[in-house]
This record gives C-alpha cells, sequence and structure tokens, in this order.
C-alpha cells in the first residue's frame, strides 16, 4: 500500500523554524516505527506571496486536496502588512480552511503537569487537565447573511446574522460525538437557547443526532455564558466542548489560557470523509509567524509537534504512536527541557528551537 501522503507549508516567519522539527519526528516514525509518509512541501502566505503574488498558488490548493493531510506553520509577517486585503498572507489560510471545507475546528486545551505553574489559574484546577474543544468552522455569524453596514433613518447600523442550517449542525455534532468516543465519551454543547433561535434548534438537533447514533456517549447542554465561567471555575469537569463558531472563537482562546504558552497549542481542522475514509485535514499550531523572534532559533517547535501528533491520531489512526509523542514532549518538559517562551527571565538559558527538537527525538528513541 502507497504511504499517507503529506503537504507541509511552512508559511512565513517561526513557521518554516519549527516545521525543520516536525521534519525530525516525520523521519524518526519512517526510521523506527515503520510508518513513512510521502512529505511534499510547498508555499503559502507571505512566502507564497513572494514568488506567485499570491498567497496560495492554484496548484498548491489543488495538492491540498490531494493529500491525506496538510501541516501548515505559520503565515504574516509585518513586510505584508500593506498589501491589499485580497492577497495578504492570511488569505492563503482562509482559502485552505474554505476550500477544503473544514468545517470542524479541533482545539486541545492539555495541561502538562510540569507547566501547570504556567497557567492563571491555581496548579490544582489545571493540573492533568485534557479537554477538546470542537468549534464549527465554516458558517454561523461569520458567515451569515445579510451582513454590513446600512444606513438605517438618520444613523447608520451594523448587521451580522448568526445563521445554521439542520445539516451544518448535524455534522459538526457528528465530529464532536466521534471524537468523544475516542477520548472520555461525554459531550457537553454550548449554545445560548435561552435567547437565541439558532441556539434552540442547535440543541434540537444535537440531541437528536445523539438519541439517533450515539447514545453510549454522555451528553449534556449548558449556555455558552456558564461555559465561559464553568471553564476557569472547574475545567476538569469537561472531556469534549461542541459548540458554533462564534462561542468556539471565544472559549477555545480561554481554554488555551488555561494551559500556559501559546507556543504548545496545537489545532486541527477536519472535513468530511474522502474516498479512502480520512477526513480532509489540516494541521496547524494556534501562533502565528512571531516576527519578534522569527530567525533567531528562539521559538517553541511544540505546538507544531503536538500538531503532527494530532494528524497521527484523527487523520492516520495511529493513535498508540500520536500518544508516545505526546509522551515524549511530556517527558522532555519534566525533565527541565525549556524554550525560552516557557521560562521566566530568572531561570537560566533556554533550549533553541533544534535543541527542543532533538530532545524530543531522543525521548522518541528512549521510548522504544
Ligand atoms: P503570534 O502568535 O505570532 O505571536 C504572539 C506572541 O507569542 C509573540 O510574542 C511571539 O514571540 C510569541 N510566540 C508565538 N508562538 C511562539 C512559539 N512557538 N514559541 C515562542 N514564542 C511564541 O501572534 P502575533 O504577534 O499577533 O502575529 C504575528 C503575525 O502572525 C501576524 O502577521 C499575524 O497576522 C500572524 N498570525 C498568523 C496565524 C496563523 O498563521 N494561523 C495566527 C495568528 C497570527
Amino acid at each position: 500500500m502507497a504511504n499517507p501522503s503529506i503537504l507541509i507549508l511552512p508559511g512565513d516567519g517561526i513557521g518554516a523554524e519549527v516545521m525543520v522539527e516536525v521534519r525530525k519526528i516525520i523521519d524518526w516514525y519512517g526510521a523506527n516505527r515503520d510508518l513513512s509518509f510521502d512529505v511534499s512541501e510547498d508555499l503559502v502566505g507571505g512566502s507564497a506571496y513572494d514568488k506567485h503574488g499570491v498567497p496560495l498558488h492554484d496548484d498548491t490548493m489543488a495538492h491540498a486536496q490531494e493529500v491525506d493531510a496538510v501541516l501548515l506553520g505559520a503565515v504574516g509577517g509585518p513586510a505584508y502588512d500593506d498589501l491589499d486585503f485580497s492577497v495578504k498572507p492570511e488569505r492563503g489560510l482562509l482559502r485552505l480552511r474554505k476550500e477544503m471545507d473544514l468545517f470542524a475546528n479541533l482545539r486541545p486545551a492539555q495541561c502538562f503537569d510540569a507547566l501547570a505553574d504556567f497557567s492563571s489559574l491555581k496548579k490544582d484546577i489545571v493540573s492533568g487537565l485534557d479537554i477538546m474543544i470542537v468549534r464549527e468552522l465554516t458558517s454561523g455569524v461569520y458567515f451569515g447573511e445579510p451582513r454590513g453596514i446600512f444606513e438605517e433613518g438618520n444613523e447608520r447600523v451594523g448587521i451580522n446574522t448568526q445563521r445554521y442550517t439542520e445539516s451544518e449542525i448535524d455534522r459538526a455534532a457528528r465530529a464532536a460525538f466521534e471524537l468523544a468516543r475516542k477520548r472520555n465519551n461525554k459531550v457537553c454543547s454550548m449554545e445560548k437557547a435561552n435567547v437565541m433561535e439558532s441556539g434552540i434548534l442547535w440543541r434540537e438537533v444535537v440531541t437528536k443526532v445523539h438519541q439517533a447514533d450515539y447514545a453510549d456517549v454522555q451528553l449534556s447542554h449548558m449556555y455558552a455564558d456558564n461555559g465561559a465561567m464553568q471553564l476557569v471555575r472547574a475545567p476538569k469537569q469537561f472531556d469534549v466542548i461542541l459548540t458554533d463558531n462564534l462561542f468556539g472563537d471565544i472559549l477555545s482562546d480561554c481554554a488555551a489560557m488555561l494551559t500556559g504558552s501559546l507556543g504548545m497549542l496545537p489545532s486541527a481542522s477536519l472535513g468530511a470523509p474522502m474516498a479512502n475514509g480520512r477526513p480532509k485535514a489540516l494541521y496547524e499550531p494556534v501562533h502565528g509567524s512571531a516576527p519578534d523572534i522569527a530567525g533567531q532559533g528562539k521559538a517553541n517547535p511544540i505546538a507544531c509537534i503536538l500538531s503532527f501528533a494530532m494528524a497521527l491520531r484523527y487523520s492516520f489512526d495511529q493513535g498508540d504512536e500520536a500518544t508516545r509523542l505526546e509522551n515524549a514532549v511530556e517527558k522532555v518538559l519534566a525533565d527541565g527541557a525549556r524554550t525560552g517562551d516557557l521560562m521566566g527571565p530568572e531561570d537560566g538559558t533556554p533550549l533553541s528551537t533544534s535543541q527542543m527538537g532533538d530532545a524530543i527525538v531522543e525521548a522518541l528513541s528512549a521510548s522504544l
């Protein structure tokens, strides 16, 4: 059988630096676990604009549609700030998400014990935390029509429309229930059914999907504002949180900060299954291109490496190998390895990006 295929799009700034470390991990799996990938690499964001005059070339887009998974670093940077909106680096990323129809955004919030002191919450509240937010990504108030700023009488009115179809809610709910089955089998769905009709429909459809096909999964519902409070009060009560685009945007950033540094946060965006059964998938760290530290070997590669761990689990059905990689990250952190973002000014000399990558590769080898 052909090796699974991965398209790597390192992008701009530290995107390229952290991706070098992911390549080391991919090579390790090929050499040690009989798990080889057909890896290709291309441009996205500012680097694509520099070469092609657009942030994502049509050929790259077509290739992204064909591979088993896309792994992206980060896009953007001050050199591109004055470009027209239509060719800004971020447009490359948005085009990928839109044309691949990646409707389920998965953001884990996992607190490694060694970093529990980094959280703004008390250690016992976050220590051992492992939750997953599933955010609907392609609909809702960011896309609904009508939208715009209109004249109304003698003043202007700004309008956005929260709009969800039953099928959009249905497929997001299924993504969350499927995930829960691979985790602790619990889904909490969040909306504002108390004040929004779209929330009432959301709750109805989630309940229907649950009763029809996922009755083995424990389902609860919560108003999203209460969900925000519960996330900072007692986050460990959750396993999978399912929510819409707007609430998910806010709740996932809130949950992310429970765990400390931006340099630690992976994500996945999944679409419908392809002919081979694998979902359309884009994996990327949550952070941006970090122009302030780019080119200095200071970037933490862990967010990008953990994004590859998500690819192992959700695209390649290699849950055990994903756990091996997450354990290797946990081990190096427990042993005291830190990049600069995980240290205070008095904490000694940080590891470089490549030293952190090497330490994780070493921990992988030690796991055999
Ligand atoms: P950023 O995430 O790039 O950086 C925010 C802060 O976190 C910076 O101080 C940075 O040094 C630090 N940081 C981020 N990732 C780190 C890592 N892996 N290791 C160590 N430190 C890290 O966000 P920003 O500064 O607001 O944006 C910079 C550029 O990135 C902008 O052009 C923005 O549009 C773009 N951006 C892209 C994405 C993406 O590609 N998905 C996401 C956010 C921002």
